[in-house]
C-alpha cells in the first residue's frame, strides 16, 4: 500500500473543464494526506482495501462511472444535505453525489465572493466549484440545495450563477402544515428529477430505490452496530471515510463491500481482536458533518490514543438511523412513507430539537463510549447553539464532555492537540 495514489486522469479533467495543473497539486496533497493518515494505521481489516481502492479512483474511475450515467440520459445531481431524497433519484435511474465541502483548499477561492464569517463547509463547496477543482461539481447535471441554514440559502443564489442550482424548503417545524410543505417539495423535486430524465418514476422504481437505500442504511447501521463492542474492530477513523464515501458509491456495490467488512469485523469481534487495545478511551462525536477529506478531529484522538466509536452527525448516524417504509407500493403511499422517513432527521435547524438530546444519549449507550466531544463548525449557529442542550445533557448524566469549534484550517491543531489530551486524561479519571 505504499504505493497508494490518487490515480490522475488529465484529459478526463480536462473534458470536463476544470482547472488541471491546480488540481493535479491537490490530488497528489489528498494522496498524501490519506498514506499518512489512513495507510499508516497498524491492525487494519482487510476489508479497507475496497475503500482504498475506491479513494484511488475518487477523481476519476468513479467519475467515468457518472458520465456513463448521463450518456444514458440519467441525471446525476448533487446536493449539500442529507434532506435531499437520494431515494427519487435513483428510481430514475441516476446518481446522487454530495458536494459538501470538507477541505481547505478552496476556501481563498469562495472569500472573493463571499463573507469571510460563515461555516467552511459552504465556502468550501461553493469554492470547489468557482474554481473549477472538483470533478463531481463538473459532472453534474444541476445541484439542489436547501434552505437548512442562511449560510446555504444565500450562497445557492450566487451559486446558481455557476451550476443550475434549485432549492427544497426544509421546514424548521415538525407540525402538521410543516409536512404538507415538505410533501409538496418532494413532489417538485420528484418533477425536476423526471423532467431531465424524460420519464415519469414508476411505483416499481421508486420501491426499487427505497429497498436499495435502505439496504445501504441497514450496512451502515451494521457497522455501528460492531464499533458498539469491546474492544471496537475498527479504528473510528476508518468507519468515518466509510461514512463519507456513502455519499460517493454506487449504493449496491457499497452496501456489498460494506457488508463484507462488517463479516470481517464480526469475527473480529468474536476473536476478541480490536483496532486499539479495550484500555483505549473510547469517544462518540456529535454535531456538525465532517465532509470528505475532513479528519482533522478524529486523527487528533486517535493519535492521542482514543478511539472513536461514533458519529452523531449526517456525514455518521443521522444518515442511516431511520428507514423508510417498504410495505406501501403505489406511488403516493410510498411519497408520504419517504418524507415521513426524512422528517425525523433531527438536525439543529429544526425548533424545537429535542429529539437530538435523547438521540445523543441513546448512541452514547449503544456505542459504549465513555465521553463526548461535540463538534462544531465556526460560524455555524444552530450547531452551536444548540450545544449547550448537549453539554446539559451531559452534565445531568456524568458523561466526560469537550465542545470545540473549528474550521478546516490546521491553524488550531496544537490548541485542540493540549484540549483533546486533557479530555482524555479526563475520561481515564472517570474510567478507574
Ligand atoms: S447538518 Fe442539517 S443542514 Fe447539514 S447536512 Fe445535516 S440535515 Fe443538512
Ligand atoms: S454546518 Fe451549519 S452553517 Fe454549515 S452548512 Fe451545515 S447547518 Fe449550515
Amino acid at each position: 500500500m505504499e504505493q497508494f495514489e490518487i490515480k490522475a486522469y488529465p484529459a478526463l479533467w480536462e473534458g470536463l473543464g476544470m482547472e488541471v495543473a491546480r488540481f493535479e497539486k491537490s490530488r497528489q496533497m489528498l494522496g498524501e494526506m490519506y498514506r499518512k493518515i489512513y495507510l499508516s494505521q497498524p491492525n487494519r481489516p482487510a476489508g479497507m482495501g475496497y475503500f482504498d481502492a475506491l479513494m484511488a479512483e475518487i477523481f476519476g474511475g468513479r467519475i467515468e462511472e457518472m458520465l456513463a450515467v448521463k450518456r444514458a440520459g440519467r441525471p446525476v445531481v448533487g446536493t449539500f444535505c442529507v434532506y435531499i431524497p437520494e431515494e427519487v433519484v435513483v428510481a430514475a435511474g441516476g446518481v446522487c453525489v454530495g458536494l459538501c465541502g470538507g477541505s481547505q483548499g478552496p476556501i481563498p477561492d469562495a472569500e472573493k465572493v463571499l463573507p469571510r464569517n460563515i461555516c467552511p463547509m459552504v465556502k468550501s463547496a461553493y469554492g470547489f466549484k468557482a474554481a473549477r477543482i472538483c470533478p463531481y461539481f463538473q459532472t453534474v447535471d444541476f445541484v439542489y440545495g436547501e434552505t437548512t441554514c442562511d449560510a446555504k440559502k444565500k450562497t445557492w443564489e450566487l451559486l446558481n450563477r455557476l451550476v443550475p442550482t434549485h432549492v427544497m424548503e426544509i421546514p424548521q417545524m415538525k407540525r402538521e402544515r410543516d409536512k404538507a410543505l415538505w410533501l409538496a417539495e418532494v413532489r417538485d423535486f420528484k418533477a425536476k428529477v423526471e423532467e431531465v430524465a424524460g420519464a415519469a418514476i414508476t411505483a416499481g422504481e421508486l420501491g426499487a430505490a427505497i429497498k436499495l437505500i435502505n439496504d445501504k442504511r441497514r450496512a451502515l447501521q451494521r457497522l455501528a452496530r460492531l464499533r458498539g463492542k469491546r474492544p471496537s474492530p475498527i479504528s473510528g477513523k476508518d468507519a468515518l471515510l466509510i461514512e463519507q464515501i456513502a455519499f460517493y458509491d454506487e449504493p449496491g456495490r457499497f452496501s456489498r463491500k460494506l457488508n463484507e467488512l462488517c463479516d470481517e469485523l464480526e469475527e473480529r469481534v468474536q476473536g476478541g481482536l480490536g483496532a486499539v487495545a479495550d484500555s483505549a478511551p473510547r469517544v462518540m462525536l456529535s454535531g456538525t458533518p465532517m465532509a470528505l477529506p475532513n479528519w482533522k478531529v478524529h486523527h487528533l484522538l486517535e493519535t492521542a490514543g482514543a478511539v472513536v466509536v461514533n458519529e452523531e452527525s449526517c456525514i455518521g448516524s443521522r444518515y442511516f438511523k431511520d428507514l423508510i417504509d417498504e410495505g406501501p407500493d403505489r406511488l403516493e403511499a410510498q411519497l408520504t412513507a419517504l418524507t415521513e422517513r426524512y422528517m425525523q432527521i433531527d438536525c439543529s435547524c429544526f425548533t424545537p430539537n429535542d429529539e437530538r438530546v435523547e438521540q445523543v444519549l441513546t448512541e452514547y449507550r449503544q456505542s459504549q463510549a465513555q465521553g463526548i466531544l461535540h463538534y462544531s463548525l465556526q460560524f455555524c449557529h444552530t450547531y452551536n447553539i444548540e450545544e449547550i442542550k448537549i453539554r446539559e445533557a451531559c452534565e445531568r448524566e456524568g458523561i466526560p464532555y469537550l465542545a470545540i469549534e473549528s474550521d478546516y484550517s490546521p491553524e488550531d491543531t496544537g490548541q485542540l492537540q493540549t484540549r483533546i489530551e486533557a479530555f482524555l486524561e479526563q475520561i481515564r479519571e472517570a474510567a478507574c
